[in-house]
């Protein structure tokens, strides 16, 4: 007999419960018994929804951060927090976001720092370590968990992350090898699976996702020393991996001396019967394989097939469950009951990939009749997908297979089209400009939600936004910038924006999931083929065009971002996903061209994102994403200019296909590095030009005119003065117009001051 369990289930709740009671008790609206009391509501709500399982998950439940609260479990905490008075949950959201709601009217200490989880958009807090950090067991969640999950019906699998993977995502101050604390972090983890197999639990997840990753040799022997002193314990260990192909981990993960192994069999389907092979008789092997990174329905059909051999084979050593935690997906899609009913049953949130598995199960064990009716429903939605002509536009799959090497490549090589571009825009030195958004004031939010709900003329609306662009560009003339913008008034969020305008996109309207703490996006579901029905952009930017005599630069979001920053297609390649936006928005490019725009910049703020976990197929992600851009963005004429723009700071890895992009102008994130990121692009030569951010735009704070000169000094040193612009670090639509005009004041003083010292 199968069985199934799960990884993890999201903790938000269906309505982003989690999200209000948090930002209810950090307003001190409401108290820690409140707060506690919802959290544990919504475990038991996730307990009732997992309750067909044979084990069910606890411990993934958090109140902010999975990662943090191991880090709680092992009783480490930053330095700066231990001495502060107040609850253990005081200590908790200060370590998550520098203060607790007993800190009112004090600074709060700094937050930890956050980084993404792997490949997901998910963000977690980054434990830090050095060569005092001592660790001791707090265990205390978990027990309450595993009580709570025993009267709730479900037989508990609490779910930890395993020694390796926490000490790969902690940062060590000064050069520390964060290696060298394991031998004082296993006996604790030893005490820990101790004391939960004392309390009776038989499984324990240990996540170990690094194992999906190119591991040092040191790494890999931490595996060792790791597993082998764990073996001793009491309760049984689920080895857990997901997001990848173990590839050349494959051997060691079977091997390691634990009861059980997790793989992800949707992204690593291919090695499944290699692991089947080298798994020990004596363990379990779960496959993940229900998808836990997408919304699409499983076809349950092809999937019985290909795992009856395998449950032939193992029999009761094979259990089902979801790929990874479902943390990545929506919860439920039961309220969606807006959403385009056919390509709604396409989908399958959460609470739906449960019933899959429910269904595999029943069908692996009972035979196929004994679920007939799901079975069908399943293979009829997965037929209609396939064949739908909603997904599938013979137009554009030969317009992408007619894609040539020519349609990214621009007319003459940079150099040329510097000097007819200089020629055509006649800008100064140091030219000055923005990233594109300026402050969404109330009153803008409020316009377009009243436009949204249609509770205001479409004409009321348009005269509205005009409006606000038109303020932009006054202001923008007097604050004396070069290059203006309108604004993206008009603009609730740059993908949203595009998706809700393109074919083959689809917006839902409980779809969240969590980014970090009570940070939650809704991302665009691209369900088929991509065209561009027509112009997005242009009425508004035209509109700010036709309102001055400055150059103005239109605004766009490039196709690799729109793509990593949706739920996309699962039924064909990204890189063609990438493709088909990148003919829609060139065509947008074009258009904006045509209505005199000679300045377009196409942002690719999360073009970096896309980088797969293993370095080894980071290069043909860059090759396509890099071509994805090109043919966006160079159909243009030589005296068209380019900016592109990125959000973040690091470059040195991705340098050449940076350079590769070609854009006439880049942006990017700086102020606060002080230049040193520039380095990168002095070694490598790079040869366009470049506008580093000297403003800091998270900050409220305001950087003085010297404080920009010394800033665009250092740039000066790495890249000739020349090529250098100067911007923002990127859009200023979360700042306030009383915030963003002194610093363009001091921005555009700055520049003045620049080309006088340069004569
Ligand atoms: N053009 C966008 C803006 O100014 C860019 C935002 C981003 O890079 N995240 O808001
Ligand atoms: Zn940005």
């Amino acid at each position: 007999m199968a069985l199934t369990h799960n990884l993890g289930f999201p903790r938000i709740g269906t309505r982003r419960e989690l999200k209000f009671a948090l930002e209810d008790y950090w307003k001190q609206n409401t108290n820690t018994d409140e707060l506690l009391a919802t959290a544990k509501s919504l475990r038991e709500q996730n307990w009732q929804t997992q309750v067909d399982l044979d084990l069910a998950p606890v411990g993934d439940f958090s109140l902010y951060d999975h990662v943090l609260d191991m880090s709680f479990t092992l009783g480490h905490l930053p330095e700066r927090v231990q001495g502060l008075k107040g609850s253990e949950l005081d200590h908790y959201f200060r370590v998550a976001r520098g203060r607790s709601p007993a800190d009112c009217g004090c600074s709060g200490v700094a937050a930890g720092e956050m980084t993404k989880w792997f490949d997901t958009n998910y963000h977690y807090i980054v434990p830090e370590v050095s060569e005092d950090t001592v660790f001791s067991l707090n265990s205390q969640r978990l027990v309450d968990q595993i009580a709570e999950a025993r009267s709730a019906g479900v037989t508990p699998k609490p779910v930890i992350i395993g020694p390796v993977t926490y000490l790969w995502l902690c940062k060590a101050r000064d050069g520390y090898q964060r290696l060298e604390l394991l031998e004082h972090l296993l006996p604790v983890y030893g005490q820990l699976l101790d004391q939960l197999a004392d309390l009776g639990v038989d499984w324990v997840q240990v996540d170990e996702p690094i194992l999906v990753t190119e591991l040092d040799a040191d790494w890999k022997l931490a595996f060792e020393t790791a597993y082998h002193q764990l073996k001793s314990s009491r309760a049984k260990l689920l080895l857990t991996t997901y997001f990848g192909t173990l590839g050349e981990n494959l051997q060691q993960a079977c091997k390691l001396p634990v009861a059980g192994l997790h793989v992800d069999a949707v992204r690593g389907c291919q090695e499944v019967n290699a692991v089947v092979d080298w798994l020990p008789p004596h363990k379990v092997l779960s496959l993940g394989v229900i998808n836990g990174r997408n919304i699409w329905k499983t076809d349950l059909g092809a999937l019985l097939e290909w795992l009856t051999p395998i449950h032939d084979k193992l029999g009761d050593r094979l259990w089902l469950a979801p790929s990874c935690s479902l943390l990545h997906v929506p919860v439920d899609l039961e309220p969606e009951t807006e959403l385009d009913p056919e390509v709604r049953s396409w989908l399958a949130f959460a609470t739906q990939k449960l019933d899959e598995l429910r269904v595999l199960r029943i069908a692996l064990n009972e035979g196929t009749d004994a679920v007939a009716a799901p079975l069908a429903d399943n293979a009829r939605a997965i037929a209609r997908r396939r064949n739908s002509t909603r997904v599938h536009n013979p137009t554009v799959k030969q317009q992408v297979q007619g894609i040539t090497p020519e349609l990214g490549e621009r007319q003459s090589p940079y150099p040329v089209r510097a000097e007819q571009q200089a020629v055509a825009l006649k800008l100064p030195r140091y030219p000055t400009t923005t990233i594109g958004s300026f402050p969404q004031t109330t009153g803008i939010r409020k316009t377009r939600l009243a436009w949204r709900k249609q509770e205001i003329s479409r004409e009321l609306y348009v005269t509205t936004m005009k409006a606000e662009i038109e303020r932009a560009v006054r202001e923008q003339e007097k604050l004396g910038l070069d290059v203006l913008v309108h604004g993206e008034a008009e603009r609730n969020d740059m993908v949203e924006y595009f998706g809700e305008q393109l074919e083959g996109y689809l917006f839902t309207r409980f779809g969240w999931v969590q980014s970090y703490g009570s940070r939650c996006v809704k991302p665009p579901i691209l369900y088929g083929d991509i065209q561009r029905p027509g112009p997005m952009t242009v009425e508004w930017i035209a509109y700010a065009r036709s309102l001055t005599d400055k150059p103005l630069k239109g605004m766009l979001t490039g196709p690799v971002t729109i793509l990593n920053w949706s739920f996309v297609r699962d039924d064909q390649p990204r890189r063609d996903t990438a493709f088909q936006l990148a003919l829609a928005i060139r065509q947008e490019v074009l258009d904006l061209e045509a209505a005199g725009v000679n300045i377009i910049q196409i942002d690719e703020a999360a073009l970096r994102e896309g980088l797969p976990l293993r370095r080894s197929q980071w290069q043909e992600y860059l090759d396509w994403a890099v071509d994805a851009f090109r043919i966006t963005a160079n159909g243009v004429s030589d005296t068209t200019q380019i900016h592109t723009h990125m959000c973040y700071s690091e470059f040195n890895d991705i340098i050449k296909d940076i350079a590769r992009m070609d854009a006439d102008v880049i942006t990017i994130e700086t102020s606060r590095s002080a230049m040193e990121l520039l380095d990168v692009f002095e070694e490598f030569h790079y040869p366009n030009e470049i506008g580093p951010g000297v403003y800091d735009i998270h900050s409220p704070n305001i950087p003085s005119r010297e404080q920009i000169v010394t800033l665009m000094s250092k740039a000066a040193e790495r890249v000739p003065a020349e090529r250098l612009w100067i911007n923002p670090d990127c859009g200023l639509k979360t700042r306030q117009w009383e915030e963003v005009i002194p610093a363009l004041e001091n921005m555009v003083a700055a520049a003045r001051e620049l080309r006088e010292a340069a004569g």
